[in-house]
């Protein structure tokens, strides 16, 4: 008798969650199988946005993080040299190239292959530069400056996550740290790195001047913006502080350091000899920030609700 009570009590507790449904708090019959929590879902320039969508829109496949994308010319001495998903960016000048992000170590031979075919010299890379200290980004650091020799430059947030970043046992190598608004300059390019932290402690966004048919043009190349799921103050006071930041930035050329976050792949299909740059796109410079902002106060409000503000 006991045991069917317990029984029809079991069956009573599962109705129960499954009345109430997703998104209530989680009874024992649901942490049982436990779906993702994939909110909130935001809505911006039209499009649905959700952690997760976001995530998956960044990364691909596992496949596409490590397929070559067709290298090609962004514009002036900047070109993209990457995988599908994960960006490389080599500038090339006449005392020798800067690569920003060998993404995965094992990404290294592909970067190798699409620097090559560009007709450049992979040896020629004297400056290795990073956007953050995550793995998609610069694990391939050392396995990049082992067979380049390239001076590594790290901003200073960073240096503790690099760290701590050893492939194959590999110490991470950082030949020299920067701070917010230090500049690198090789063979008359100059790149600025400005400290745009939330994503890391030490996430760097690169601007820099390119030449086209006689004009200069803006160039960022965008540092993750995205949120991490738990919001500390910490982090609100990193984002509250660059989201103005990245605004901010004269632009004409906004890139990043996942392809989506600039819409490569459309941009990539509509390059024509003679017809306008499609990487030129003054008006897409905040397209990553409008999504990533509405996301970070879309979490903010969930978190505040959740502890009762
Ligand atoms: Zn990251």
């Amino acid at each position: 008798m006991i045991d069917k009570i317990a029984r029809l009590m079991q069956v009573v507790l599962i109705t129960a969650a499954a009345i109430v449904g997703p998104g209530a708090s989680l009874g024992w019959a649901q942490t049982a199988n436990p779906a993702p929590a994939d909110h909130p879902e935001i809505t911006v320039h039209g499009l649905k946005f959700t952690p997760g969508s976001i995530l998956a829109r960044n990364m691909g496949t596992p496949e596409d993080q490590t397929t070559q994308f067709p290298p090609h010319k962004i514009i002036g001495n900047l070109y993209y040299v990457g995988t599908r998903t994960l960006s490389s960016f080599l500038i090339v000048t006449p005392q020798g190239d800067i690569l920003i992000n060998s993404t995965y170590e094992r990404n290294v031979p592909t970067i190798e292959k699409s620097v090559e075919q560009l007709g450049f010299k992979f040896s020629d890379i004297k400056i290795l530069l990073g956007t953050h200290a995550h793995s998609d980004h610069q694990e391939g650091d050392a396995l990049m400056k082992q067979l380049t020799g390239a001076q590594t430059m790290a901003m200073a947030e960073d240096v503790p996550a690099l760290q701590a970043m050893t492939p194959g046992g590999k110490e991470h190598p950082i030949d020299k740290t920067l701070h917010d608004g230090e500049t690198v300059t090789l063979g008359g390019t100059t790149l600025t790195a400005h400290l745009t932290p939330g994503h890391t402690r030490g996430c760097t966004t690169w601007t820099m001047k390119a030449r086209e048919s006689g004009k200069m043009y803006n160039v960022v190349i965008g540092c993750s913006l995205r949120p991490p799921a738990t919001l500390t103050p910490n982090v609100v006071a990193e984002f509250s502080h660059t989201f103005p930041l990245v605004r901010s930035l004269a632009c004409d050329v906004p890139l990043g350091d996942h392809p989506a976050q600039y819409n490569m792949r459309e941009k990539y299909a509509k390059l024509r000899d003679g017809a306008p740059n499609p990487f030129i796109d003054p008006d897409g410079c905040t397209y990553e920030v409008d999504i990533e902002e509405a996301m970070f106060h879309a979490l903010l409000d969930e978190q505040q609700k959740a502890v009762g503000h």
